[in-house]
């Protein structure tokens, strides 16, 4: 049996163990399907759980605040289109900022988006930790996270896609964000994340290598494309085989850095 046990403060979550229930869009199905791995849920509704803070060199986005939310945000428009890939409108009404940090494959869209933002993970109790070793040990990981945070990306800098086949609900055969610092259209700083071309999203660390340095065009663009799954780990599911993944990785990739459609 799954009993629900509803904390009014992040501060009593700290040492309480068991599943925090977010927007409950795929904890609720564990309950129906498996219930027998889920024997206590911890709902809590400490109010700083929903909070969107915006400042000049930092914004940071409570643990509860849903997708909706983030797409409705004008300040956050950067971020809309990562938030509007997460399924359709019931599920974007329900599906949290931390539920997606811990969505398995192929889901974790937004969590790709946050990769590339080099965002910070902040869990209750105060320990913080970057999103790269956090998604790395997620599944390992107990404890309530409260909020991510996050640098503001540069004006046109950020650029997120999804692939799917079903349009515009479909599960990621991969999504992937950009963020990159330019000058002019030479690229200073890139940061390229990966989502469902691996257990975790990834960040393709070779692409961003190659990219820095280089101008945002096809030459420049070239020698990031060849290495674009370098390090990933594209698996086989029933949307595609890990080859074909592996293969139209570096076309979406283009896209997505040259805004073609
Ligand atoms: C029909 C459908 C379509 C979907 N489409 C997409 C999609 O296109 N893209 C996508 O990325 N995802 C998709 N999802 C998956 C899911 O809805 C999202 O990933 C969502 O963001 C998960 O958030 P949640 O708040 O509902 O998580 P929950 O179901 O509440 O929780 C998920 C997991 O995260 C843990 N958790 C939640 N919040 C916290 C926290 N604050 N601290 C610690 N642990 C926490 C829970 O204990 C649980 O293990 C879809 C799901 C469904 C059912």
């Amino acid at each position: 049996m799954t009993t629900v046990r509803t904390l009014a403060t992040v501060a009593e979550a700290v040492s309480e163990r068991g599943h925090v229930l977010g927007g409950g869009t795929l904890l609720m199905r564990e309950v129906n399907y498996r219930p027998e791995t889920v024997t206590e849920i911890l709902r809590i509704t400490d109010a700083s759980l929903k909070e969107i803070r915006i400042e000049m060199s930092r914004i940071t986005l409570g643990a509860g605040v849903t997708m909706a939310a983030v797409a409705a945000r004008a300040e956050l428009a950067a971020l809309a289109p990562s938030a509007r890939s997460v399924g359709g409108p019931a599920i974007r009404n329900m599906a949290t900022v931390g539920g997606n940090l811990f969505a398995p494959h192929p889901y974790g869209d937004f969590a790709a988006a946050l990769l590339a933002l080099d965002a910070r993970v902040h869990w209750a109790g105060g320990r913080e930790e970057e999103i790269e070793s956090f998604l790395a040990g997620r599944d390992r990981a107990s404890g309530l996270v409260t909020a991510v945070s996050f640098v503001p990306p540069a004006r046109g800098g950020f650029r997120f896609r999804k692939v799917s086949r079903t349009k515009p609900k479909g599960v990621s055969l991969m999504s992937i964000a950009a963020n990159l610092t330019l000058s002019g259209s030479r690229v200073e700083r890139a940061r390229i994340a990966f989502g469902a071309m691996g257990p975790t999203p990834l960040r393709a660390k070779a692409a961003e290598t190659a990219l820095e340095g280089k101008t945002l065009d096809e030459a420049g663009i070239a020698r990031a494309l060849t290495v674009a799954t370098d390090g990933l780990a594209p698996p086989d599911d029933a949307l595609a085989s890990s080859w074909y993944r592996d293969r139209v990785a570096p076309v979406h990739l283009s896209r997505l850095l040259l805004e073609r459609s």
